[in-house]
């Protein structure tokens, strides 16, 4: 397999052509932002934990029949990838309310859920990526009617799945986000990554936050925090 150009680089991630115009070559870097990219930093290791975390969960969702992105982690900080057309959406999975709903209807964060809820943010940094309804995806083209059933019937999957995995590591899958694509013949697939940059995980005996939290809201330990949830994940697999 040979890599070519850059594609794309985004906040964490560079994308490279490959001499298969099926596959992409991804690279995760260290480099973190939040708050739409207004707070920049790097997390030690960061590149090579997500890999290996996002690797973990990917390669663990293939079994369960979850279709996706994932070819292969070939190294410390790269995996292959299918090309995909990714959907202008951040679909965003919530068990327990956090972060930005938190903010924006006034609960508590910790409140649990009484069902899982799903989210749609429209994928535009320049807009913030501003909240939309499923209806305005489709009105505005963004995935059809049929594309968006099958988004939310897999994020609610993926939702149990990881939920369970996670519990079996001591920690609570309190919110998360995914990306899914479009092969060229027109399948969906999940896609982009799933770490401790996308998730919010908490300990489940100290609720002790174990994930982009610990950065956004300057907690330290962040990298000590992906380490442990890599260490927990890996010892899934003894
Ligand atoms: N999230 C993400 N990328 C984004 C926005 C959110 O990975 O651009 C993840 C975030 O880490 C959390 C979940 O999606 O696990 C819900 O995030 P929320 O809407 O609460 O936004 P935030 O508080 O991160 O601004």
């Amino acid at each position: 397999m040979k890599v070519l150009d850059q594609l794309y680089e985004g906040k964490a991630k560079r994308v490279f052509k490959t001499d298969d115009d099926q596959l992409y070559m991804v690279e995760y870097k260290d480099d973190a932002t939040a708050f739409n990219g207004e707070k920049k930093g790097t997390i030690a290791h960061k590149g090579v934990l997500n890999n290996k975390i996002s690797g973990w969960f990917f390669n663990r969702l293939t079994d369960q029949g979850v279709k996706n992105h994932l070819v292969q982690v070939v190294d410390d900080d790269h995996q292959l990838v299918k090309r995909v057309e990714i959907i202008k959406l951040e679909v965003i999975v919530r068990n327990i309310i956090a972060g930005s709903m938190a903010k924006r209807l006034g609960l508590e964060e910790g409140l649990v859920a009484k069902t899982p809820i799903i989210e749609f943010s429209y994928k535009d940094d320049d807009l913030g990526d501003p909240l939309i309804n499923r209806y305005h995806a489709q009105a505005l083209g963004v995935a059809t009617k049929e594309e968006i059933d099958t988004i939310i019937s897999e994020a609610f999957k993926i939702n149990d799945l990881l939920s369970q995995w996670l519990d079996e590591a001591n920690l609570i899958l309190v919110d998360f986000k995914l990306e899914f694509g479009r092969t060229p013949d027109g399948t969906i697939i999940l896609a982009d990554e799933i770490s401790p940059d996308t998730c919010r995980l908490w300990d489940k005996d100290t609720r002790e936050k174990l994930d982009k939290d610990r950065f956004r809201r300057d907690l330290g330990g962040v990298a000590e925090a992906y380490v442990e949830v890599w260490r927990r994940l890996q010892a899934l697999d003894q």
